[in-house]
């Protein structure tokens, strides 16, 4: 039985978890679930699963809680989700929490080597390095929940890392594929939000429209499959049903492949390294007509540029990269900037930056702030 805490598991990846979970009641218990806005969906989360600690946001609500479930503890706040990344007897973490806020728990399991199923893929852009080193000293594994890394990780068991030539990470290209710089100066907030294949949080489908989000998983998959930036690839796939490949040096292609579902990279990083059932929909080959592939418009979107231009310079380049944009997408949806300052500004808050090579979690949360500060002296 693995027992498992959930940080973030009112989001979309948190949801899909418990629904994994549910199903597998003999595998899996849920030991501490989290929430931060929606209290509903947190005490609806807390009955039906009945896990032994909940994080909720803060002390208020942390007692208002406690008279509706005695028997359950409550952690609060930042503090709470390093508690509950390292909580007693859990033996899997799942850290779907969004943006920076995911690095220190993720930081803490690490360093008690703790296992680690990573949806927070703002934590490996971020702290990569750091995480890395310690998950290395500490024996935990690190099993991603991406799909595109999933899916990598998928076609190198039983490879040699060596005999890789490239890692190819497959994209949509989100709701904007096609369009150039003129037709993206007025886009809505609500039309960024449409992803055309995949239901996920705001941040990350607003990251998939601007096509940051494949650049932050090329940084992820740097650190996850120790590939420099030149072996690792971005294909534009609109169907998204190839998740990624990975071509070894004999010129021999693998490819992962399956529904647009996230609970099947989330049901694989549960059961790893054994494979399990569930009721996902398989693929029928004769209904689908074609595979399309095209390059990626790096002209037009390029935050994924930039991506591979931190990921080369190296040191607290992607720190900056990841909290320039976090900050920027956080205004995109408060309706403050227009959708084209994302990009803008992220490239002139990266041409200022003085870096840093020595980087420990102090210096990383402290870089993380000043970009922050500084990106909101640039939208005022
Ligand atoms: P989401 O917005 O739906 O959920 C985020 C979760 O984090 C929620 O439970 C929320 O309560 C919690 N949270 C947010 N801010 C918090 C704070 N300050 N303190 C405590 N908790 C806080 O996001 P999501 O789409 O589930 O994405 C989660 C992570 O998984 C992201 O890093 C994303 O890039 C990655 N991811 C998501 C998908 C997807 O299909 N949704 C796919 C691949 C990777
Ligand atoms: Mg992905």
């Amino acid at each position: 039985m693995k027992k498992i805490a959930i940080l973030g598991s009112t989001g979309s990846i948190g949801t899909q978890a418990l629904d994994i979970i549910a199903h597998n009641p003999q595998e899996y218990q849920v030991a501490v679930v989290s929430g931060f806005s929606n209290m509903t969906l947190l005490s609806k989360q807390i009955n039906q699963f009945n896990p032994e600690a909940a994080v909720v946001s803060d002390e208020a609500t942390a007692l208002r809680f406690k008279k509706e479930y005695p028997k359950t503890e409550f952690l609060i706040g930042s503090l709470g989700l390093v508690q509950a990344a390292t909580y007693a007897d859990c033996n899997l973490v799942l850290n779907a929490l969004v943006g920076m806020i995911g690095l220190e728990p993720t930081y803490a399991a690490a360093k008690i080597g703790k296992d680690i199923a990573l949806a927070n893929k703002e934590t490996l852009v971020s702290g990569g390095s750091l995480i890395m080193k310690t998950i290395s000293e500490n024996g935990g594994k690190l099993i991603p929940v991406d799909s595109e890394h999933s899916a990598i990780s998928q076609c190198l068991a039983g490879n040699d890392n060596k005999a890789i030539k490239r890692l190819i990470l497959t994209a949509s290209g989100g709701p904007f594929r096609g369009k150039k710089i003129e037709g993206l100066k007025n886009v809505s907030v609500d039309q960024a939000l449409k992803h055309p294949k995949w239901k996920m949080g705001k941040k990350i489908s607003i990251d998939s429209a601007t096509l940051m989000n494949k650049g932050l998983e090329v940084i992820e998959a740097h650190w996850l499959f120790d590939m420099p930036p030149e072996q690792i690839e971005v294909l534009v796939h609109p169907e998204s049903i190839i998740h990624s490949m990975v071509e070894f040096i004999d010129h021999s292609i693998l490819a992962q492949l399956g529904a647009a579902d996230m609970r099947g990279p989330i049901n694989y990083a549960f059961s790893h390294p054994i494979r399990r059932e569930n009721d996902l929909v398989g693929l029928d080959f004769t209904k689908i007509s074609a595979l399309n592939f095209e390059k990626p418009d790096l002209e037009t979107f390029r935050c994924l540029q930039y991506a591979y231009d931190t990921l080369k310079l190296g040191g607290s380049y992607m720190i900056v990269l990841n909290a320039a944009n976090e900050e920027l997408v956080g205004f995109f949806l408060n309706n403050k900037i227009p959708f084209l300052d994302i990009q803008q500004k992220i490239q002139i808050i990266l041409e200022t930056h003085n870096p840093v090579y020595e980087l420990t979690m102090e210096t990383i949360l402290s870089i993380d702030q000043e970009t922050r500060e500084k990106v909101r002296q640039l939208c005022y």
